[in-house]
């Protein structure tokens, strides 16, 4: 039986992007689109799917970009391409640069769901749409309660997981150092706001590349902190 997947497709080509969301969608799976380069590298830095579908030729941003990118930055979700006829360029450089697998369009709706459902082995299942939040190398599945960086467990006290939960759930926002003591610690908790600035730095000593300069756990000053997003 077929487990939900969480499927991006990067394409430009409307109807494309209703025939193969479609069937995807018949085969269980829960498929987003975008229909340019910058919104899909948007979307999968953002969130975390279990596989993405890129075409080369789009608008803002074209495949090979997006895969670069995503890879400079740590995604590792699967990547399969999608090239025009006769682009064996394309295809060398693509794997390269870090796609997983390419097919070359026109192709057979029963050719691709091969290689989605190839690509799909490879990874483990989510537990579903929702709750798993990604941030460069970083992902984040709260339903798992289950942190890893560069596909490897983490391990979190429980004070670090809710912490990281919280501005995850607030990503882009800044949020105090007096709310987070409410929301994680709770009212009444017999702690300080330095508290949450050591469990921050633990935060990122464990996550961040460099901890002294983090790129997702940021300090706004004189306000609190701030998941980027
Ligand atoms: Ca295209």
């Amino acid at each position: 039986m077929n487990m939900e997947r969480r499927i991006l497709l990067v394409e430009d080509e409307p109807g494309l992007v209703m025939t193969l969301g479609d069937r995807l969608r018949s085969e269980g799976h829960h498929v987003e689109s975008a229909a340019d380069g910058q919104t899909g590298f948007d979307m999968a830095c953002g969130e975390a799917y279990d596989l993405i579908i890129l075409d080369i030729m789009l608008p803002r941003k074209n495949g090979m970009d997006v895969c670069r990118d995503l890879r400079q930055r740590g995604v590792p979700t699967p990547i399969l391409m999608l090239t025009a006829r006769g682009q064996t360029v394309d295809k060398v450089v693509g794997l390269k640069i870090g796609a997983d697998d390419y097919l070359t369009k026109p192709f057979e709706m029963m050719e691709l769901l091969a290689r989605v459902e190839a690509l799909l082995r490879r990874v483990p299942a989510f537990a579903g749409a929702g709750g798993v939040y990604q941030f460069g190398a970083i992902r984040l599945d709260v339903r798992r309660t289950e942190v890893t960086l560069h596909g490897k467990p983490v391990t979190l006290s429980a004070k670090e997981f809710q912490l990281l939960r919280y501005l995850a759930e607030h990503r882009g926002t800044t949020v105090s150092r007096e709310t987070l003591l409410s929301e994680v610690w709770g009212y009444g908790a017999v702690t300080s706001s330095r508290t949450v600035d050591v469990h921050v730095a633990w935060l990122r000593q464990k996550l961040e590349e460099d901890s002294r300069q983090p790129q997702w756990i940021l300090t706004v000053h004189g306000l609190g902190y701030r998941l980027a997003g």
